[in-house]
Order: C-alpha cells, then structure tokens, then sequence
C-alpha cells in the first residue's frame, strides 16, 4: 500500500485563496457587467524591458546554431550570471560575495521552499506573521509544524508583527535555530532598519541559528539607510543566507529566473556538535535534483546588469512605487493607517475590523479586489494587502470606486 505523506493533511492555507476567488467568482457572476480590478495578486503586469527582450532573443538564436548550441549547463548557473551579480548587488555595495557563493535558480519559491530539506526535522522554526506562506506550508510538509490549533501550528513559533512593532518582530528570549526574515516584507511592506537586522545577526550567532533573508522586494527600497542585504550586517556571513528574485525586480515572473547566496563561512551542526559547510550541502542538494536555468534565460538576466537593464529596470520599480503611492494617498485620505509603500510594492492597511468584512465590502461595492491579512498569518487579521502590481489606469480607477464605496 502506498501511503501518503500525512503532513499534507495539515495545510491550512490554500483555504483563503479558493475563498477568495469564490466570492469573485459569485460577484462576477451576479455582476457580468462589471470589470473586476484584482488588486489582490503579487504578479507584475509591465512587460519584460527592451533589451533584456533583444538580450533573449539573441540567445534563443544562439540555441539554434550548431556553434553556439549548449546542452545542459552548470547546475549551479553560468559563469556570467554570477560574476555579473556578485560585482553589481555586492561588490557595488560594499560587500564581498564571490561568484561561487551564488546559485543561479528558477525562483526564489523553490529555493525557499526547498531549503529546510537541509535541517534536522526536529529544528526549531521561527516564522514571521504575517508572511509570505511558502515558509510555513513547506515547514508544515516536512512535519516540523505539529498540529493545528486555532489558527496556528504548535510547532512553529510564530514572530508576531503589528503596528505596535511597527511590522519589525525584534528576537525572542528563547532560543530558535531557523528563522525566516523578509524584508521589504511581504504582505506588509515593512523594511527592517540597520540596527534591527544586527540584532538578529548577534541573536543567530548568540545560538547558531540560522537565518534565511528573503530579499525578493530588494530593488523598491529608496531610502539609502535601509540594508538592501543581510551581508550588510557585520557578521552575518556566518549565519545567514539570502534569495534574491529576478521577478519583481525585472518582470520575470513568468520568465522565472532567482539565486541564492551561501556564503562559505555558513556552517550546521550534526549531532555530535561537528560544523558542515552550509554551501557544500547545498550544492550537493541543488546538483542532484536541479538540472541548472535555460541558457537565453540567463542571458536575459545578465541584460539587467548593463546600463541600459538597469535604467529600464529603475524604470520598472518607479513605476509600481508610483502606484503605490496612489493607493497610500487614496487610502491615507480615507482615514485608513498604512504601511509599506516608500520602499515596497504592498500597502498594508489596518482596516480596523474583520479583513473579510473590508474585503467583502470592496468586493461588492467597488468590484475591486484586495488580500485579506489573515491569509499571510493570524496576526494579518485587522488588515488587508493592497498590491501595486497593476496597470496605472486601473490603480487610479480601482482607487475612484473604492472611495465612492466608502
Ligand atoms: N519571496 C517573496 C517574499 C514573495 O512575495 C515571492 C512572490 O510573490 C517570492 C519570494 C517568489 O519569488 P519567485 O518568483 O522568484 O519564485
């Protein structure tokens, strides 16, 4: 008999989607006449910049010639790929990550999801809430999350963020050993200061424990005091690694296209105390069952990095910041609170109530739809996400109905 893998029983999340796009459903099925303006998805709708476009297509020509054909590539990502983004994100900045440091990928959801294969099953999972859900359910799946009751696992510690910690869970007391950080967050927004951030590099090296730094949202931040990486922090090479995403940055969405930086001083522990490096038990993992990025892909990331790449992507990032300011100012003006914004594409809006009641209200008075908090965490409830990735003229007519509505 093959059994099934009983985790899965536990997934609670999927939950809130299908809600969701039932009632759109049931609204647009009651109102054929209206056009629903989704403002609930985190997807990109501007197209890929132009010479990102010319730079793929070049290498899809290149595919086709008996010279510049290639076969499989290098599991772990071409040569100029990760020299191209170890001198523009790192070096550039000030921080010295080497090419092999870096691990080319087809999104930072799979990396993400598939890094806690690396971790014990009993290993302590601290977890922002609300926050992007991939971290839990893959957790969940693995069995490290315990049961579900009321509206948390009790496996999981749970990093509370509300607007008394302004969206930014400081360490706890208690020792933890693999924590999710992302920063600008997704759903709320909020970005982590300096300081905020070194306090959790001194807690992880206080217990070596491990942080994973989700940095997909890293290009919309514009405030210059705001680490754009957790290598910022001193120390953090050791106990740290981060996923950066071609997605939202360059509209890869659907091109898919992300890496993942192991610095070669991260280090985890078996069961007598003995240090492993982190790097070599990736790469072991990534090269058995990750076959390596489509080479035009590659080089239509690389086209990001040219001065021309980066001005259309810089471009690309105003354009969904100016949406979001819309909505902030919209918003604002209603007498909402909100966060995020300045240097993130989501506006996270305290509704002051039930999110549903908000987002039924919206829904049915303003055919506009929006993601209700709860579904990023328990501590979303009270809240909704407004997310920017839209097309401008929908931005500003989602914004007109729902302040007719209201
Ligand atoms: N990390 C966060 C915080 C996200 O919000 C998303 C997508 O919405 C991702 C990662 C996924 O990135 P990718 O498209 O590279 O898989």
């Amino acid at each position: 008999m093959i059994r099934m893998n009983e985790h899965f029983r536990k997934l609670q999340s999927s939950y809130l989607f299908s809600e969701i796009a039932q009632k759109v459903a049931a609204f647009q099925g009651a109102n054929p006449d209206t056009n629903v303006i989704k403002l609930g998805i985190g997807d990109v709708t501007r197209p890929l910049p132009p010479s990102i476009v010319t730079r793929f297509q070049e290498a899809v020509a290149e595919m086709g010639s008996y010279g510049s054909f290639r076969g499989y590539g290098p599991e772990q990502g071409y040569t100029f790929l990760r020299e191209a983004i170890a001198t523009h994100d790192f070096e550039a900045r000030g921080m010295t990550i080497t090419p092999d440091e870096i691990f080319i990928s087809d999104g930072t959801k799979c990396d993400i999801g598939n890094f806690q294969e690396l971790f014990a099953e009993d290993v302590r999972v601290a977890i922002g809430d609300p926050v992007y859900p991939v971290y839990l359910d893959t957790n969940v799946m693995a069995g490290r999350a315990g049961e579900y009751q009321h509206g948390r696992y009790t496996g999981i510690h749970y990093l509370a963020s509300t607007a008394e910690n302004r969206y930014v869970p400081a360490p706890p007391d208690q020792p933890l050993d693999l924590i999710y950080l992302c920063f600008p967050n997704n759903p709320t927004g909020a970005t982590a200061s300096r300081t905020e951030l070194a306090e959790w590099v001194a807690y992880a090296r206080r217990h070596r424990a491990l942080i994973l730094f989700d940095a997909a949202y890293e290009a919309f931040i514009q405030d210059p005091e705001i680490p754009h990486s957790i290598f910022e922090i001193e120390g953090a090479g050791e106990v740290a690694v981060e996923f950066r995403s071609f997605s939202k940055t360059a509209g890869f969405t659907g091109t898919r296209c992300a890496y993942t930086i192991i610095p070669k001083a991260v280090h985890v522990y078996d069961g007598n105390g003995e240090r492993h490096g982190l790097h070599a038990l990736w790469n072991r993992r990534h090269s058995t069952k990750f076959n390596g990025v489509a080479y035009p892909v590659q080089r239509a990331a690389e086209a990001r990095y040219s001065e021309t790449g980066k001005r259309e992507v810089a471009e690309l990032v105003s354009y969904y910041l100016e949406n979001a300011r819309i909505i902030r100012s919209e918003v604002s003006s209603m007498g909402y609170r909100c966060t995020g914004v300045d240097n993130s594409p989501y506006i996270w809006v305290q509704t002051g109530g039930s999110a549903w009641e908000f987002f039924d209200q919206i829904l049915s008075r303003a055919g506009v739809v929006v993601t209700p908090g709860l579904g990023f965490g328990p501590s979303g409830e009270g809240h909704v996400r407004i997310s920017a990735f839209n097309d401008r003229e929908k931005v500003s007519e989602a914004m007109q109905r729902i302040r007719a509505a209201l």
